[in-house]
């Protein structure tokens, strides 16, 4: 495809943000890569240099010194790449990292497409598709969930268990084929339990890498929250107590909308996106025509998880109202009672004994509880899964991909025990094999690949 071409070019990107920095860090990649250096390096002889060393030189052009630079050499196959690739390390003013650039271009190289180094790699083998996802995955990481999840796509992560299994498959179908060849004489050559055994390995592994996506979802992009009541309960007081001591970053965060998000918050490493919810504030509770009612269910039915703050004075009828209500909308909700610094000890025991389900305890104003409150929602979103130890699927691509490979095992196993014959059950293998091999990129096709590396940054 002619987005593709180009694979033979010498590339040339700025991989350090632009704008003024102690120093930039330029990096070429390909066959020209050393001589075109070389040629503006007059100190040296570095196409002679071994691999991974260092030097310190004046870059020249046209008999012109650009700057004071340090060169890192890694020569083919021991780069990122795979290819000759120099780092140049120069000063960081735009207009130096410019002109370097420029003379590059000019020399021969051509500027590198978004994610290009990344997307060689990929083909020159040093990485699967998986991991080179996690490198983009890496760079976008701003909570350390979310790193921990990509630095372990990017060691490999589920990729080489799946690859393993995969090789298995392989290898049933090759027997399976083998038995068409000898149809007349009706022999089988792949046994059929030893089959079944690895498809439900299989199985059972897609199943834990699918269940795993709702976390890692969350790791990725947030649990939406809504905090909602009735006037007065105390829902600003709350949200500034909260954002206190956790407002993340939010320019940074992929996939937020500014126009629906109000605050963003890191709790354990966990980012929770305070969801605007000011059509609920006003009235969410004192809703009397059904429509009304309906309209703000909605609404609450968009977050991942609802906080109802009640005034731990109001009528606990109310609440429990208000609890059914949700439960039955089938809302994950937690509820939470406010200003206790006013409230008896005998009010604040009617209301844990009352309510279906306990609800916590907190004055927002001088934050008591309020680390209580952090610890159940970072609970509630967990659910008892644990945030470091498991291979978690963030990945939606993964994620359809591993579903396709669920339904195409369960056809399989079904299939096989129907007595399908063996042409139709090496189908439906090469089915599974076929979904297997798009995650990890051993089966791709071309536009696929371009879509997936366009999201990459220039340099990377
Ligand atoms: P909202 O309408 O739900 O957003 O409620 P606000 O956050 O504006 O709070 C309403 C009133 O309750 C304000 O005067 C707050 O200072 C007060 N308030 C909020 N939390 C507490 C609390 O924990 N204890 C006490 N005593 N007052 C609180």
């Amino acid at each position: 495809m002619h987005q593709l071409s180009g694979w033979d070019d010498t590339i040339v990107a700025l991989a350090t943000p632009p704008g003024v920095g102690a120093i930039g860090v330029i990096r070429i990649s390909g066959q020209q890569a050393l001589p075109i250096v070389d040629a503006m390096f007059p100190s040296k002889d570095l196409v002679s240099q071994s691999t991974h060393t260092v030097h310190v030189g004046l870059l020249h052009v046209d008999n012109k010194v650009l700057d004071e630079v340090v060169v890192t050499l890694f020569k083919s196959p021991r780069s990122y790449t795979g290819e000759d690739v120099v780092e140049i390390s120069c000063h960081g003013s735009p207009f130096v990292q410019r002109q370097i650039v420029d003379t590059i271009v000019r020399f021969g190289a051509r500027l590198a497409r978004p994610g290009e180094f990344t997307q060689r790699a990929f083909l020159k083998g040093k990485l699967d598709l998986t991991q080179a996802e996690a490198v983009a995955d890496l760079i976008a990481s701003g909570t350390e969930a979310a790193q921990r999840a990509a630095l372990q796509g990017l060691r490999g992560g589920f990729s080489a268990e799946l690859k393993q299994l995969r090789e298995q498959l392989i290898q049933f179908s090759s027997l399976l084929e083998l038995e068409l060849d000898f149809s007349q004489e009706d022999v089988t050559f792949a046994d059929r339990t030893q089959l079944k055994e690895l498809l439900n390995r299989l199985a059972t592994t897609t199943q834990a890498l699918l269940s795993s996506f709702k976390l890692g979802n969350v790791i990725k992009n947030g649990v939406s929250v809504a905090i909602v009541g009735k006037p007065n309960a105390g829902k600003s007081t709350l949200l500034n107590s909260l954002l206190n001591e956790n407002r993340a970053i939010v320019s940074e965060i992929a996939g937020t909308t500014r126009d629906t998000i109000e605050e963003v918050i890191n709790i354990e490493g966990i980012l929770f996106r305070l969801i605007d919810t000011a059509g609920l504030r006003s009235n969410a509770v004192d809703q009397i025509e059904q429509v009304g009612i309906e309209r703000s269910y909605e609404k609450m039915r968009a977050a991942d998880l609802v906080l109802y703050l009640f005034d731990v004075a109001d009528p606990v009828e109310e609440v429990k109202q208000w609890a059914k209500g949700a439960a039955e909308q089938g809302l994950r909700f937690l509820l939470v009672g406010n200003k206790i610094d006013l409230a008896s000890a005998p009010l604040l025991d009617q209301h844990s004994s009352q309510l279906p389900v306990v609800p916590l305890l907190i004055a927002a104003k001088d934050k008591t509880n309020v680390d209580a409150l952090q610890k159940a929602m970072v609970q509630e979103v967990l659910s008892g899964q644990l945030l470091h130890e498991n291979i978690v699927v963030t990945n939606e691509r993964h994620y359809q991909a591993l579903l396709q490979v669920a339904l195409a095992l369960a056809d399989t196993k079904k299939g096989i025990e129907e007595g399908l014959a063996s042409d139709l059950v090496a189908l439906e293998i090469r089915r599974c094999l076929q979904y297997l091999g798009e995650i990890t990129g051993e089966i791709t096709n071309e536009e696929q690949l371009d879509f997936i590396f366009s999201k990459f940054c220039i340099g990377k």
